[in-house]
């Protein structure tokens, strides 16, 4: 358990045994020039979960952070996602390979394929070939919905240990969360603050609810999910909201506050992602 002035940190044990931080940074659309200052500002603040990506183009400057924060390295949960074209088990070993490069690290906590790339059985086997060489800890998969998770999980011999989807207090997914807590996968979050939209951060039942608590509707949005088991890696480049985003699990929600906030789901996703991504031609990006 870790301790710090901001958190007392809370952990999802993985399927594969390995636990992984409730709270984590995430650095998607952080300029590269600013990551590593942000990264050191969340593990400075106590965060012990950095989630990045190929896509993002920024994990050089986390592997950088990393290294310089003095956190040992078997202290920080680092997650990056695969992104690739054309996907062979050769390629997807090499683009892991060049993942470690760039972060300058022997190993990952968790890599995931960023969303379906249509030849993932071959990739999951690369994977799992990883997982036994001891390159990546974990593996996981992103965007997987029920057709594409199944199909890969029918010819797999390790089970996805966290599917990573758009979750927040307006696009709930309980189906989801029971089909993914059926088969022993972790639900990650992306976008666990709706990606700032819908006026989540002065949401009324949100900012109610916050005020009996002495919390922000931000830090109920992000309680709502850690209280379901629900990973989250809000994102922000301000000190401030790092904090207070960490701060957020050192109260809970009763019942009644829980099923007023499952009134806000609108069974829509927000839009643009991953459909924008897929507009973007991987072969783009060097390895
Ligand atoms: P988010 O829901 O974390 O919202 C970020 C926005 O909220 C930013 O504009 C930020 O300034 C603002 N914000 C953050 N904390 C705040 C606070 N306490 N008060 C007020 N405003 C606050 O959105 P996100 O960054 O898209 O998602 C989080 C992480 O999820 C990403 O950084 C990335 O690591 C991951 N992600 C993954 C995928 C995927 O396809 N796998 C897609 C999108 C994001």
């Amino acid at each position: 358990m870790l301790t710090n002035e901001h958190t007392t940190m809370e952990y999802v044990t993985l399927n594969n045994g390995l636990k992984m931080p409730l709270v984590g940074y995430g650095v998607y659309l952080v300029d590269p020039s600013v990551t590593e200052r942000c990264v050191l500002d969340a593990l400075s603040t106590g965060y012990r979960s950095i989630d990045t990506a190929q896509y993002y183009e920024n994990e050089a400057a986390v592997g950088a952070a990393v290294r310089k924060s003095g956190v040992p390295r078997e202290d920080v949960f680092i997650t990056t996602k695969l992104f690739l074209s054309k996907p062979t088990s050769q390629r997807t070993k090499e683009n892991v390979k060049g993942s470690l490069r760039r972060m300058g690290l022997d190993y990952l906590d968790l890599m995931l394929i960023h969303w379906p790339m249509g030849n993932d059985g071959e990739i999951w086997s690369a994977f799992e070939d990883l997982v036994k060489e001891g390159c990546l800890r974990s593996i996981g998969v992103s965007n997987f919905y029920p057709v594409t998770f199944d199909r890969l999980v029918r010819n797999a011999s390790i089970v996805p240990a966290v599917n990573q989807i758009e979750t927040h207090v307006f696009y709930q997914q309980r189906p989801m969360v029971q089909k993914m807590a059926a088969v022993g996968t972790a639900v990650e979050s992306w976008g666990p603050l709706a990606e700032g939209m819908n006026g989540i951060f002065s949401h009324p039942v949100l900012s109610e609810i916050g005020a009996a608590h002495g919390k922000t509707a931000a830090q109920v949005a992000l309680r709502f999910l850690t209280q379901q088991g629900i990973i989250v890696i809000p994102k922000s480049v301000h000190k401030e909201r790092m904090i207070q985003n960490l701060e957020t699990l050192d109260f809970g929600l009763s019942e009644d506050e829980m099923e007023a906030i499952r009134g806000l789901d609108t069974g829509h996703n927000l839009e643009g992602w991953p459909s924008d991504a897929l507009r973007y031609e991987p072969s783009d990006f060097s390895h």
